[in-house]
């Protein structure tokens, strides 16, 4: 694995003017407000079904949405970022309003005066990155705050949450404000959590997707925590959790946790596609890490195993273009863009999330001895790529698991 500076990440993957996005033209909002996308679906909010079969059962459908909860906890909590939600302002509201001693929860101040000495900033950065790990972040990256990621505008839909359209309901419309992010604020710290391979497997069930839920859950809680964190240091932080704030892969590819993937997710070191990601960003003076380069752009330009599964032919097969497929793609970057709008689509017509191209990918086998050695040549022998994409579909890799025995067998761990 090597590194790269900033202006070489650049003069790969940058191909001209950013455009500022929107948060609302990210496929999650657009239902909301886009006519055209709202009308060619008939139910956004893919809550999943309850099936007469193995791992589509009530239980099943139990734990992807408990395991979700974190995130509905802490949407109601975040007023540390440039537009908080109407909810969380009522929220905090509510507890200074009620109870001025629950200020120290909502707005909890160091000792007057108090403030971490920056002089060493290689050790500010150590305690930042080990404090993230601690509070459950699987990996932990910094980068400089490049403006180009953060949101022209946030976007909350009408309706709370995700499911921004239920069945019927048309266009409902939302608040589209002006993001400032101060001058301040230069430094994020980018937080990865790793999700549970084994229980990935049983995609396309309830089950796989109670590992994603739990992904978002697992990062608004840590992201918390580590923001208030770096507020007791006696710093200022905007808390990017669940996709608020900016976009994060190119953050975290700056913060040196992976390259870009064809299936347009991050592909982490050891667990692949397989992260969720969230960040923190502040005022506190870091160490920014590296942008890393282990093989990804040349293996994906020989693999295209996600291309091939993908059940809406949403990932293209050929190569990297700065043509965007749709509004939902940063233009100005070089990628290999995904149809977000026929991806999504395909959720909302099969009532729930897909992880297909996660589950697929040949990087997102977990980190053992016989998987790392063929990453390592996927680094160092990159002209034999085709071999190894042969081999992993010879293998039979990525092919789900049958979840019959799921509950019987399942020996949970902690992540
Ligand atoms: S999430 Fe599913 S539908 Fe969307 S791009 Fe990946 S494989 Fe295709
Ligand atoms: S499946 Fe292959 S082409 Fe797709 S992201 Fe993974 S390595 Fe790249």
């Amino acid at each position: 694995m090597k590194t790269l500076t900033l202006d070489e990440w650049d003069s790969k993957y940058v191909v001209g003017e950013i455009e500022p996005f929107a948060q609302g033209n990210t496929m999650f909002n657009r239902p909301a407000w886009d006519g055209e996308v709202n009308s060619r679906l008939d139910d956004w909010s893919f809550v999943g079904e309850v099936k007469d079969k193995p791992g589509y059962g009530l239980e099943d459908l139990a734990l992807r949405w408990a395991a979700r909860r974190g995130t509905m906890l802490l949407s109601h909590f975040n007023w540390y970022r440039p537009n908080p939600t109407p909810m969380s302002l009522a929220v905090k509201e509510m507890f200074e309003s009620r109870d001025p001693s629950l200020r120290s929860i909502t707005g909890y101040k160091p000792p007057e005066g108090k403030k971490i000495d920056v002089c060493d900033l290689e050790r500010i950065t150590r305690i930042v990155k080990k404090a993230a790990l601690w509070f459950g972040a699987d990996d932990v990256g910094i980068c400089r705050l490049d403006k180009r990621w953060v949101y022209s505008h946030t976007f909350q839909p009408q309706k709370a949450g995700h499911i921004a359209s239920d069945r019927g309901a048309g266009v409902t419309g939302g608040n589209s404000v002006p993001q400032e992010i101060p001058q301040e604020f230069r430094h994020a710290v980018v937080l990865v959590f790793s999700e549970d391979y084994d229980m990935m497997k049983y995609y396309p069930t309830h089950i796989a997707h109670a590992v994603t839920s739990m992904g978002y859950s697992r990062m608004a809680i840590t992201n918390n925590y580590l923001a208030a964190f770096i507020r007791h240091l006696g710093f200022q932080t905007i808390d990017g959790t669940t996709n608020a704030v900016s976009l994060t892969i190119p953050m975290a590819m700056q913060a040196g946790l992976g390259d870009l993937g064809r299936n347009g997710l991050l592909i982490h070191p050891k667990s692949g596609p397989r992260v969720r990601l969230s960040k923190v960003i502040t005022d506190l003076p870091l160490v920014p890490d590296a942008p890393v380069d282990f093989g990804v752009t040349e293996f994906c330009d020989k693999c295209g195993i996600c291309a091939d599964n993908c059940p809406s032919r949403s990932i293209g097969r050929g190569g990297r273009t700065s043509e965007p497929n749709s509004i939902s793609n940063l233009r100005g970057t070089k990628k290999w863009p995904i149809n977000a709008e026929t991806c999504r689509m395909y959720w909302a017509q099969a009532n729930k999330p897909c992880t297909t191209c996660i589950a697929f990918c040949p990087y997102t086998k977990p980190y053992a001895r016989f998987h790392r050695t063929v990453r390592w040549f996927t680094d160092h022998l990159r002209w034999a790529d085709p071999v190894y994409v042969k081999m992993d579909t010879l293998f039979g890799y990525g092919k789900p698991e049958s979840p019959r025995n799921f509950w019987e067998e399942w020996d949970p761990k902690r992540h």
